[in-house]
């Protein structure tokens, strides 16, 4: 299938690794001009490079923190035309409720909320303009079934749904389309460390872990194992393309199945 992304530009926040990269580099294959991000200048040219290797396609890069004001300001003064965006860049961490201050509830939502609410803004008089765009928050199961051990973050999740439905009816009768992708537990750079380290700590093999975690923690997985970013990419890159144009408003789930629900 032909997902029709020549001449188009994509920037992808946080996509230095993980289901982030992925995404970069299936829409480069698929013909985008894509923009990687993260933020170190190192980690980002590697990125470039490997994305460029494997795929032929358009790459450029630009190091910086997105969740600031001034970064998002500037890469999309510095790369008129952004045609595709995707909200990917986020933060996790599990921490009890009561031991979540005032200032960790601020900066969950400064860099997984307000950073893609931001963006959304700058790229969106250009996607008017041009009567064409793209807006893909990247969510989580934890949007729906908010983890006890970071509320913060499954907040910050479900904000992010909320958005991105209101800013999709606010742009109705256009072809922009704003959607939210909600991966399960995905074997992502962040999460393949945690999981390593608790076996490591434990003497125990990652797919001993990795069929513990599925059997106590996520138990409603219909996959039983990790997605791979990949697997995420893939749905992100059609909802990306022209192709998905009556797909807007949306809610869309790649998570293995482990919301027990059927819509
Ligand atoms: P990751 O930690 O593996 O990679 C995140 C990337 O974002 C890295 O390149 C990191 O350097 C970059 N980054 C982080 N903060 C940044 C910032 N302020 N500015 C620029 N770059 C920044 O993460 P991941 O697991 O691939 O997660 C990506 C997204 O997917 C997040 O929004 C996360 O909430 C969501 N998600 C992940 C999972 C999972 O199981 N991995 C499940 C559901 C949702």
């Amino acid at each position: 299938m032909d997902l029709q992304l020549s001449g188009k530009l994509a920037l992808v926040s946080g996509s230095t690794a993980g289901i982030g990269y992925a995404i970069a580099r299936t829409l480069a294959q698929e013909g985008a001009s894509v923009i990687v991000n993260g933020r170190s200048q190192p980690a980002v040219d590697e990125a470039v490079d490997r994305i460029r290797l494997e795929t032929h396609g358009t790459v450029t890069g630009y190091a910086a923190d997105l969740s600031r004001a001034d970064a998002a300001e500037e890469v999309v003064r510095r790369h008129p035309g952004i045609g595709i965006l995707v909200n990917n860049l986020g933060i996790f961490e599990a921490k009890a409720f009561e031991d979540i201050p005032d200032e960790d509830w601020q900066r969950f939502f400064d860099v997984n909320v307000l950073s893609g609410v931001r963006l959304a803004r700058l790229v969106l008089p250009e996607m008017k303009r041009t009567n064409w765009g793209r807006i893909i928050f990247i969510s989580s199961e934890s949007a729906v079934q908010i983890p006890t051990e970071m509320i913060h973050y499954g907040m910050t999740k479900t904000a992010q749904l909320a958005v991105s439905r209101g800013l999709a009816e606010s742009v109705a009768g256009t072809n922009i389309t704003v959607n939210s992708v909600l991966p399960g537990p995905t074997k992502s750079r962040g999460v393949g460390d945690f999981v390593e380290g608790m076996a490591r700590s434990s003497d125990k093999s990652f797919e001993q872990v990795e069929a513990e975690f599925f059997d106590h923690v996520r138990p409603t997985s219909l996959i039983k194992r990790f997605a791979s970013p990949q697997e995420v990419a893939s749905l992100v890159a059609f909802v990306a393309s022209p192709l998905a144009s009556a797909t807007t408003g949306a809610a869309l789930r790649v998570d293995g199945g482990v919301v027990k629900s059927a819509f």
